[in-house]
């Protein structure tokens, strides 16, 4: 669509980085892709991130831009506005470092997921993020949703009863339009997000999560959780 428009796709890969969407890598579909490397990532530099592209056109600009736009003069000279985003190159090395335990954090993010599907999959009116058959996730975050109706308690609910006992989750991201700088923008949509938001919640997914701390996790989330059905869906008496 993108193209039929002369659209540019600027992707927020951010999070995705060893994700792969029908054998491709996301964040090379578009013009332009953005990975994130701050703190609560896969793999950290501590802050910052990588924008690729094959054009190389857009990346000579981009580093133009990023590191103070100067004119080609011997003084400081600006036609155009702007930025210093550089990485540094000590945060770079520490990123080529870390690239060596990618998988390793892949694997473990996952592991936690699988764990959590495991011991949670059978509750009614729960639902754990499936994986699409076509592309492979990083599980970054294992996120859930909960149906109030068939589940018996919302999803604060539950975030509650965790942080009660000192673990944090979190409701999934709270969508752009609903953000109070934007209020009063015009909004086309927004009902799939607004959902998501009211009934999504991030359980711990670090990779230094151990068994037992999730364990800790699903304790909480069965004691309260309303019990499997048993019994058959129709039957005669
Ligand atoms: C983390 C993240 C961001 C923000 O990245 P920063 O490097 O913290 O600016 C944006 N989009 C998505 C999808 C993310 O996961």
């Amino acid at each position: 669509m993108c193209d039929r428009y002369e659209i540019p796709l600027i992707e927020d890969a951010a999070e995705s980085l060893s994700a792969t969407y029908r054998g491709r890598s996301p964040g090379t579909f578009g013009s332009l892709g953005i990975f994130s490397f701050n703190g609560n990532k896969i793999i950290t530099t501590s802050g910052g991130g990588m924008l690729v592209s094959n054009q190389p056109k857009l990346i000579e600009k981009a580093r133009f831009l990023a590191t103070q736009a100067r004119d080609p003069a011997p003084h400081y000279q600006h036609s155009h506005i702007g930025y210093n985003y550089r990485l540094s190159n000590v945060l770079a090395g520490i990123g080529r470092g870390q690239l060596e335990v990618l998988g390793d954090r892949v694997e473990a993010r996952r592991k936690n997921f699988d764990h959590y599907f495991q011991a949670l999959s059978d509750l009614p009116g729960l639902t754990l993020m499936p994986e699409a058959p076509y592309g492979k996730s990083t599980r970054w975050l294992t996120c859930l949703t909960i149906d109030p109706e068939v589940f018996g308690c919302n999803r604060e609910a539950l975030r509650l009863a965790l942080a009660a006992d000192n673990i944090e989750s979190r409701p999934v991201w709270k969508p752009l339009h609903l953000q109070p700088t934007f209020s009063g923008c015009e909004c086309v949509g927004g009902e799939v997000a607004e959902s998501l938001f009211l009934q999504g919640l991030c359980l711990p997914s670090g990779s230094s999560l151990t068994a037992a701390d999730r364990d800790r996790v699903i304790g909480h989330i069965r004691a309260i959780a309303p019990r499997p059905c048993t019994l058959p869906r129709e039957y005669s008496l």
